[in-house]
């Protein structure tokens, strides 16, 4: 096990890039297979998803395109607070067969608030396929047919994802090391 450093925070090894490897190609597999004849759209959400995407689409087998979105936050005069768009799409999703590939979900506020933008667009079908999903922070109903892993509600970082902006090189994913 190794221990990192980002800013503030300690991290040790939690699932090393091996293992995280053979958990995509066991969605690949099931991807391929679902998709077989349907010439599916992947999204993938940046900035968390560009590690898992580029793994992933070298493993799909299928006719695909991949593009990529990203949500953008702005504060409005809402009284509600922060509002966020959807960036980057410029495709024609209507009828198509869309997969968001994303990092993580964890209270799952996100992806209902995607998949509800992305639906307007009158899309065949829409699934997501997460690299990790926190089950047990989840509030909304939500059904993630591809999830590669579950796991616990620690935070963690490495294969893309950050702690305040670090670490998404990091080629194993890691739990931060509560003091
Ligand atoms: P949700 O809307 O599902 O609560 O939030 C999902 C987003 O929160 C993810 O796309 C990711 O940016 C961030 N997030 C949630 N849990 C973690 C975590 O453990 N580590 C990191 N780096 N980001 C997380
Ligand atoms: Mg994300
Ligand atoms: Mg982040």
């Amino acid at each position: 096990m190794s221990i990192v450093k980002i800013k503030d925070k300690s991290f040790k090894t939690s699932i090393p890039e091996a293992e995280i490897l053979k958990k995509v190609q066991v969605v690949a597999d099931r991807l391929n297979k679902d998709y077989e004849g349907k010439t599916p759209v992947f999204l993938a959400v940046l900035n968390g998803a560009f590690i898992f995407a580029a793994d992933l689409m070298r493993m799909i087998t299928v006719p695909s395109e991949i593009s990529f979105v990203k949500y953008a936050s702005y504060e409005g005069t809402f009284s509600t607070g922060s509002m966020k768009t959807l960036m980057g799409l410029n495709q024609d999703l209507a009828g198509r067969h869309v997969v968001i590939v994303e990092d993580i979900v964890d209270s799952g506020f996100t992806m209902a608030h995607m998949i509800e933008d992305l639906k307007k667009m009158n899309p065949a079908s829409v699934e997501v396929c997460s690299l990790l999903v926190k089950p047990g922070n989840l509030k909304v109903d939500l059904d993630i047919n591809y999830a590669v892993m579950k796991i616990p509600n620690d935070f963690i970082v490495g294969y893309g994802l950050d702690y305040d902006q670090e670490g998404r090189n990091l080629r194993d994913i890691y739990t931060i090391v509560e003091e």
